[in-house]
């Protein structure tokens, strides 16, 4: 089985998808930082190495010693609050790193990329659900900083014969199917996280963020999305890539989406808890609702969405978040 290099493999989806690599007996050797990913969340069959994806010297000796064969390339910062306070920050960490970082990969030989991506590169949607073909125009750093890699690969595709899916997620959710990895991000924002965290009675409500929305609740709109789904999304794509398919850009939803209100009360089911809950004000930029088209992905990948039902994702972060109270620690 070829080797394959994961760019923030200690991260949430990153941890998730070196595991179902790791099932299908590919070798993977994951490259992270650690500024935001946990070592713990890195299975021990995974060759580990701590850096940055600047530092051309590593991964010049990553991709000969293990002879890298392509990249999955998750490791960005992914916060788009902390986008909107610190644009130069996401354009030197998600951008300029990360053209550096394919760069040297092709320098070295390697030519096949896929790319973490997310719905965030269209900003305010026209249409929906959203198709890949729908114009993309970022509200926020973050989508912005993805966006303009999108944009590089079909230069670099000319130039250089990258070969290279962006694979533009929706609302990634849920926790591994045996528990033994699940989402911690330093400081959360998501809301299916904090929804467990107030059950758990770490938080004492949850705000919902507006309530006045064009929704049949009032509450937003989104496409979750689990990330062993998700996971399985990377590997099809690397597949594809192999077997010469054309490069593009792929949504990855499941084309339904689910309220605030629904989440919070599906979660009070799962977990059999009362979770107060605190009507707040709109959060900025958070549009009434987002929800992805699939049919590209699931044509041409042969893609599926098989555990994102509402109520799968919440009992597995449920279980995650049980069992992990204070995270990886
Ligand atoms: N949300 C909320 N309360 C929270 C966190 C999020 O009402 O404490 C809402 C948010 O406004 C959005 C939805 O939940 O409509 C999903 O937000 P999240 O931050 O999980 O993902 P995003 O859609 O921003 O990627």
């Amino acid at each position: 089985m070829p080797t394959i290099l994961v760019s923030g493999g200690a991260g949430y989806i990153g941890s998730h998808t070196v595991q179902a690599l790791i099932e299908r007996a590919f070798k993977v050797v994951v490259l992270d930082s650690l500024i935001t990913g946990h070592r713990g969340a890195v299975p021990s069959q995974a060759i580990f190495y701590e850096g940055d994806i600047s530092d051309a010297e590593l991964i010049g000796r990553i991709v000969k010693d293990h002879q890298v064969e392509a990249v999955i390339h998750f490791a960005a910062r992914s916060l788009v609050g902390e986008s909107m306070l610190k644009p130069d920050l996401y354009f030197y960490e998600n951008t300029a790193k990360s053209n550096g970082f394919i760069s040297t990969l092709l320098r070295q030989g390697v030519n096949k990329i896929v790319f973490s991506s997310t719905a965030a590169t269209y900003g305010v949607p026209e249409e929906m659900p959203i198709s890949e073909s729908a114009k993309t125009e970022p509200i926020n750093p973050y989508g912005a900083s993805k966006r303009m890699i999108e944009q590089s690969f079909y230069w670099l595709e000319q130039a250089y014969g990258l070969k290279w899916i962006a694979l533009r997620y929706f609302n990634a959710a849920g926790a591994s199917l045996d528990g033994s990895i699940g989402e911690d991000h330093t400081s959360e924002t998501h809301l299916i996280p904090l929804v467990l965290k107030t059950a758990l009675g770490q938080r004492e409500a949850i705000s919902v963020f507006g309530t006045d929305y064009s929704t049949p609740d009032g509450t937003c709109i989104r496409d979750y999305i689990h990330v062993v789904d998700l996971a399985e999304a990377h590997i099809l794509a690397l597949e594809a890539l192999e077997k010469d398919l054309e490069s593009g850009a792929y949504n990855v939803g499941t084309g339904k989406g689910y309220s605030v209100r629904e989440v919070i009360d599906m979660a009070k089911k799962v977990t059999g808890l009362e979770i107060p809950v605190l009507d707040a004000s709109r959060r900025v930029g958070d549009p009434d609702i987002l929800v992805a088209k699939v049919e590209k992905i699931e044509k041409s990948l042969g893609w599926k969405a098989q555990h994102s039902d509402l109520k799968t994702i919440i009992s597995t972060a449920w279980q995650w978040h049980k069992c992990h109270p204070l995270g990886y620690e």
